[in-house]
């Protein structure tokens, strides 16, 4: 068995994997593989609005939200937000928090101002900056819950002047928020919640009709809504695993069981890191992400030989991003808290033997 502690595309439920190849070759008992089945039929249909139930459930989805299901991964968001939000002359406000915020504004410039109120960029986004001030005149202000990248995560969501738009890719499911605080909130899928392919976006319904420009209709979330998400065919197998994996998560006991467990997991492996002399931790500590575990080791020679050592037990998915280097450790939803252990382990047993 393997120890799978990679960013993303992330681990899913092993029981969802089984369920789903089931669906594959027999879906529901119906004689057809879910591959093969219209997006149109009363099958998928429930499968769709099962989704969003769940959705809606998990994370107390106030009246007034559309859920939706896109393509495009998170990375269309960073487009269809400003196209939607931002009018010709008015501005947004981004927090600097990484490559993907980054990248999140950059889009946002093809459409109006952008003004960054707050970079962690001087120290390659080691740390959220706090000092900021939302500006009041704003379209919106948008942030990155999780910087997969750096492992860092906002801890806490201060309230904004303007609607707050949030990229929830990397830590969406693994912890309570309050969706109220929020006017957008999209994620790809491929870490908390399914397979690549399918993106997650709740919005709220009043942001919207504030621009006017023409959108073209697969961007334009007023189409998204009016389709159900099915303007056109959606990623039939995506959304379908997405609410199994959603599922299990319920049948777990929804997302404040699982941040217990994400809340032991991360201290676990923060607490070996912080107590092991080889070990250290990349992120501020008061920034650290309980989904992506970022660290290196004090001699840069012992790397190599300890990612051998991981691979050799099973771990895999570990290296760090070539932009922070060393090690990442996602831990995400469906990572047992045994994976976390496994890696504690050889971490002691490589310090042992090179005391
Ligand atoms: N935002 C965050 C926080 C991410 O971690 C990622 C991908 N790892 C993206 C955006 C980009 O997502 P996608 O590949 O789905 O476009």
């Amino acid at each position: 068995m393997k120890h799978n502690f990679g960013a993303g595309p992330g681990i899913l439920p092993h029981e969802v994997i089984k369920q789903a190849s089931q669906g594959v070759i027999d879906f529901n008992g119906i004689g057809l593989s879910i591959l093969e089945i219209s997006h149109r039929s009363a099958e998928f249909e429930s499968v769709l609005s099962e989704a969003i139930k769940l959705v809606k459930e998990l994370l107390q989805v106030p009246e007034g939200y559309s859920v939706l299901f896109l393509q495009g991964g998170a990375s269309q968001q960073f487009a269809m937000v400003p196209y939607n939000l931002l009018p010709e002359n008015g501005k947004a406000a981004y927090l600097e928090t990484g490559v993907w915020a980054n990248k999140a504004s950059k889009e946002a410039k093809y459409f109006g101002e952008v003004q960054t109120i707050g970079s962690s960029k001087e120290s390659n986004f080691t740390y959220i900056p706090k000092d900021y001030e939302v500006p009041a005149d704003a379209a919106y202000f948008h942030i990155t819950s999780n910087n997969t990248i750096y492992g860092t995560q906002m801890q806490e969501f201060k309230p904004s002047p303007v609607p707050m738009v949030a990229d929830m890719s990397s830590d969406i499911f693994s912890r309570k928020f309050n969706v109220a605080d929020f006017s957008l909130i999209y994620a790809g899928a491929q870490k908390n919640m399914g397979p690549a392919g399918v993106t997650l976006v709740i919005i709220k319904d009043d942001i919207l009709g504030k621009v006017n420009r023409k959108i073209p209709a697969m961007f334009n979330y007023q189409t998204q809504i009016e389709g159900g998400s099915m303007y056109n065919t959606p990623p039939v197998f995506a959304v379908y695993v997405s609410m199994l994996t959603l599922n299990w998560l319920k049948a777990k006991g929804g997302v404040e069981a699982i941040e217990k467990e994400n809340n032991a997991k991360a201290a676990a492996l923060y607490r070996e890191i912080d107590r092991n002399s080889l070990f250290k931790g990349v992120s501020a500590i008061e920034d650290r992400s309980k989904m992506n575990v970022c660290f290196v080791m004090n001699n840069p020679e012992h790397e190599k030989p300890f990612l051998k050592l991981c691979d050799d037990k099973g771990i895999v998915g570990i290296k760090g991003h070539r932009s922070v280097g060393g090690f990442r450790a996602s831990i995400y939803n469906a990572l047992p808290i045994t994976s976390v252990h496994v890696l504690i382990d050889a971490m002691q047993e490589f310090a042992e033997k090179n005391k």
